[in-house]
C-alpha cells in the first residue's frame, strides 16, 4: 500500500553505531531518543543493541509501547500532574524542572515501592524548558534531595530547541560549574550531566566539549544523518534510512501556468506561478493530510516539487530522461519533520528493510541482558 515509509534498519544500525564509537571515545553515554518515530519498537530495539544507556521518549505512551525492552527508560518531556502514575510505572527517569512535580513523583514512587530518577534540567538561555534562576534551582535540590522515593540522578540543559541557541563551550561549563555547586552544596553525588541534543555533538566532534559532560540525548542525528547546530552531515552515517515512496496517478503534458483568473489555493494562499511553456506533470497520491510534504526531498534528482494540497503532490518531470509512467512509484527521502509526521500518520504504510542486521553487540557475542533498568 502507499504512500509507505521504507525503513532501513541496517543503516540504522550504522548510524548508532557510528556516534556511539565517537561518544564512547570522549566517556559521554547516550540516550537514544525515539520521539520521532513513536518508539517503533524495531527501532528502539537496535539502541538497546547498540548498547545504549536508556531509552528516552517525550510520551509516557510510546515507552508504554517498548515497556518489554530491557533498557532503562527516561521520560524527556516535563511530567505532567496529570500522568504522575504512568510516569513512575513506565519510565525511570525524568527530566523535572518543577518542585511540585518532584513532590508528586515521590509520593508515587513510594506507593509503587519504586526509586525514580530525576534529572534536573537547566535552562541555560534557550527558553524552552529548565529551571532559569539559580536560586530556585538551589532551594528546589534542597527539597527534593529530602524527598523519598526519588533520587536526583544529576543536571542536564536544553538548547536549540525553542531559541535556536547553539550550544558553546561556555554554556557546557555553566551546567558543569551548577553540578559541582549541587554537589558541593547538598552532598550530592551527580551521575549524568546531560549537555544537551543533536546540537551538541559538534562539541564533542570539533574537540570543544569540556571533560565532565558525560551524557547527551539524541534522536536526530541517527534518523538523518546531520548534527543540528549547523546542518552538517556526519561521515559514515546515512540519510536515507526513512524513504517515502508514492504512486503516480497521473502524468501529463500540461502548461505551467494556470489559466484563469487567480484568487486563493485550497490552504488560503495566493500562488504564484512563472510562465516555463509546456510541462511534464505528475500527480502523486501523497498529500499534507498523510504527511508534512514540507520534508520530502525527490531522490530522484530530475524531479521537482511544484504543488501540494491535502491529498496531492505536483512533481515537474519534464528534465527526466528515465521514463515515469502511472502507477509508477516515486521515492522521496524524509528530512526530520517528514519522518516525525510519516511515522505518525494513519495514512502512511510502514515497512522495514534489512532486518537482519548484525549489531556490534552481536558480531561481538554480548546479549542483552534483562532487568538492568533499575534505580
Ligand atoms: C527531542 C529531545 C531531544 C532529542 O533531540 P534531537 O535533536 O532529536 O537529538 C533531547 N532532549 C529533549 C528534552 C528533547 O525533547
Amino acid at each position: 500500500m502507499y504512500p509507505r515509509v521504507v525503513i532501513d534498519l541496517n543503516k540504522f544500525s550504522q548510524n548508532v553505531e557510528k556516534v556511539k564509537e565517537q561518544m564512547d571515545a570522549y566517556g559521554i553515554d547516550i540516550y537514544g531518543v525515539t520521539k520521532v518515530f513513536r518508539a517503533d519498537r524495531e527501532l528502539s530495539k537496535i539502541f538497546a543493541d547498540q548498547g545504549l544507556s536508556a531509552i528516552a521518549d517525550s510520551r509516557i505512551r510510546n515507552l508504554k509501547k517498548i515497556a518489554g525492552l530491557p533498557i532503562p527508560k527516561v521520560l524527556l518531556r516535563l511530567p505532567m500532574h496529570s500522568e504522575i502514575s504512568d510516569v513512575i510505572t513506565f519510565s525511570d527517569m525524568s527530566l523535572c524542572s518543577e518542585l511540585s512535580t518532584m513532590e508528586l513523583l515521590s509520593e508515587e514512587a513510594v506507593r509503587q515501592h519504586k526509586t525514580h530518577g530525576v534529572i534536573l534540567m537547566t535552562d541555560l538561555g534557550d527558553l524552552r524548558e529548565g529551571f532559569f534562576d539559580r536560586d530556585e534551582l538551589m532551594e528546589a535540590v534542597k527539597e527534593a534531595s529530602r524527598l523519598e522515593g526519588i533520587k536526583i540522578l544529576g543536571i542536564g540543559t536544553n538548547l536549540t530547541c525553542f531559541g535556536a541557541i547553539i550550544p558553546k563551550p561556555q554554556h557546557m561549563e555553566e551546567l558543569l560549574e551548577l553540578g559541582s555547586i549541587i554537589e558541593e552544596e547538598f552532598g550530592l553525588s551527580l551521575q549524568v550531566i546531560s549537555g544537551g541534543n543533536s546540537s551538541s555533538y559538534y562539541l564533542v566532534n570539533d574537540g570543544l566539549m569540556p571533560s565532565g559532560i558525560n551524557n547527551l540525548r539524541l534522536g536526530e542525528i541517527f534518523v538523518c544523518g546531520v548534527e543540528t547546530a549547523f546542518g552538517r552531515r556526519i561521515p559514515g552515517t546515512y540519510d536515507d534510512v526513512f524513504v517515502l515512496e508514492a504512486e503516480i496517478v497521473e502524468l501529463k503534458k500540461k502548461p505551467s501556468k494556470p489559466i484563469g483568473e487567480s484568487g486563493m489555493d485550497a490552504f488560503g494562499q495566493k500562488p504564484v506561478y512563472e510562465d516555463k511553456g509546456q510541462m511534464l506533470r505528475a500527480i502523486c497520491a501523497v498529500g499534507k493530510q498523510d504527511v508534512d510534504t514540507e520534508g520530502l526531498v525527490p531522490m530522484d534528482p530530475c524531479v521537482d516539487i511544484i504543488g501540494r494540497s491535502s491529498d496531492h503532490m505536483i512533481l515537474n518531470m519534464t528534465n527526466c530522461l528515465k521514463k515515469y509512467e502511472v502507477g509508477d512509484i516515486v521515492r522521496f527521502r524524509l528530512k526530520y519533520g517528514g519522518i516525525l509526521s510519516a511515522m505518525t500518520s494513519d495514512y502512511v504504510d510502514k515497512t522495514y528493510i534489512n532486518q537482519d542486521y548484525e549489531s556490534k553487540n552481536m558480531r561481538n557475542g554480548l546479549r542483552m541482558e534483562e532487568g538492568y533498568g533499575n534505580y
